[in-house]
């Protein structure tokens, strides 16, 4: 068994490591430090949530001396959840090293992180965009970079980071090490591997396989209109730790409400959420008072929340590599989890190609749904008397838009209606002869 003390880490991050519990190298952390520790370029392809942080933290650590007044390290992340993620691993890791680091990203006030900056750091966590506008306001000094790591590199090219990147990494030192982490190795990574490192050497540790012999992929057939209370017949069973997923911020905005409305102690987060908000929402998710969290895919790469039992696709995802990575939040870390999609019967095509993607089969699931009536959502004052002006609603209700949260008829609630009954995925006309 290869032990921390092999990879030739120092005693002091050890120690460390020691007082976070990790006992024994990952594989990617085997594979990767000792080539990183001697201080060429590398590219390695590995998934999140395999200890990759403590992978380029170990090599940063143990390259750099702390207390310098500029920069040492620059670590670019494609998010702000991950930077803030990041920079506490890389705090902990440095608890007896003395090394300082910074996170910065956006949504939040620049000039709090202007001033943690002047005051001397080594390590700098950041998102591109933040990382642009203190360059530009000549608030971030990048000119002693020795080490630039880009963390979730397909991830930023996908959002379009790629001129950023291009931008940031022209301030930089040519003479430095950069080290390329990502989950997939696409050719546009390839690019700009080549275009920013010199002879870096490639590790494949592992390919973009979240970890899933431990998780359940399930399907319910969601026809129009039951999806919500597909939902929450599951979220009641068994009160489970679950991030729900959605396709568009207001449909993850409105059914957080609706769910909240019912009781649930549920939170969101996505692209439109105030950068604290988010951050206390998701700090309510991994301490538990928030157990269930509305995201769009904003959360569904990078972040490492322990012990999420469950992850539903409330809308199907659009492409088997979102899929896989949206799935990956459960049964992580040894932990056995769950996954549950939602299909509406002209999504089930797209089954077969998540099956590929994961190389295991989704099972239909029969769900015998019962209905909650439609919550009392509150309404601000001067709704109440706008309301009053109109005709009545049939289905009373909130500000439902769409087909899952619009008002029913009322009526007492139909028990048990089988999703999926009687039409099992494989049989569909769609999917072809499977089975
Ligand atoms: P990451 O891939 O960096 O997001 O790490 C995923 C999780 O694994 C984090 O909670 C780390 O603290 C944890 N971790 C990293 N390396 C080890 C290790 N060698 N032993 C145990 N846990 C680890």
């Amino acid at each position: 068994m290869t032990t921390f003390t092999d990879l030739q880490i120092s005693r002091e991050i050890i120690r460390a490591m020691d007082d976070m519990g990790w006992v024994e190298p990952t594989p990617v952390q085997a594979a990767v430090i000792p080539e990183g520790l001697k201080g060429g370029d590398l590219f390695a392809q590995a998934q999140t949530g395999t200890g990759k942080t403590g992978t380029y933290g170990s090599i940063v650590l143990g390259r750099t001396k702390a207390g310098a007044r500029l920069p040492s390290t620059l670590v670019l992340v494609p998010t702000r959840e991950l930077a803030i993620q990041v920079s506490e691993e890389l705090d902990r890791l440095s608890a007896f090293t003395g090394h300082r680091c910074v996170p910065i990203y956006g949504g939040v006030g620049i000039e709090a992180q202007a001033t943690k900056l002047r005051k001397g750091v080594d390590m700098v966590v950041a998102t591109p965009g933040r990382t642009r506008d203190l360059l530009d306001r000549k608030d971030l000094d990048l000119s002693r970079i020795s080490i630039v790591v880009l963390d979730e590199a397909d991830r930023m090219l996908d959002m379009g980071f790629a001129r950023d990147l291009n931008y940031i990494l022209s301030r930089v030192p040519k003479r430095r090490q950069t080290m390329l982490f990502s989950a997939t190795m696409s050719s546009d990574i390839r690019k700009l591997a080549m275009a920013q490192m010199v002879d870096p050497q490639e590790i494949l540790v592992s390919r973009d396989e979240p970890v899933l012999d431990l998780t359940r992929q399930c399907l319910v057939i969601a026809e129009k209109g039951v999806k919500n209370d597909a939902l929450t017949t599951i979220l009641d069973k068994g009160q489970p730790k679950a991030i729900v997923f959605c396709n568009a911020k207001y449909r993850a905005d409105r059914l957080a409400k609706r769910l909240a409305a019912h009781g649930y102690l549920a939170g969101t987060i996505h692209g439109n959420v105030a950068q604290n908000k988010r951050e206390r929402v998701l700090r309510g998710f991994k301490e538990g008072s928030i157990r269930v969290l509305v995201a769009t895919d904003v959360a569904a790469r990078g972040l490492d929340i322990e012990n999420v039992d469950l992850v539903v696709n409330f809308d199907v995802p659009n492409d088997p590599d979102t899929y896989i990575h949206r799935i990956g939040r459960t049964g992580r870390a040894g932990a056995e989890g769950t996954a549950i999609s939602f299909f509406m019967p002209d999504e089930l095509p797209l089954i077969r190609d998540f099956e590929k993607r994961t190389g295991k089969p989704i099972e239909t699931m029969e769900l015998e749904i019962v209905r909650k009536p439609e919550p009392e959502v509150r309404r601000p004052a001067q709704y109440a008397r706008r309301e009053a002006s109109r005709p009545p609603r049939t289905g009373g209700g909130g500000p439902a838009r769409g087909n899952e949260t619009q008002p029913r008829k009322r009526g007492p609630a139909k028990q048990g209606r089988q999703a999926g009954k009687g039409r099992p995925h494989a049989s569909s006309g769609r999917r072809g002869a499977r089975d």
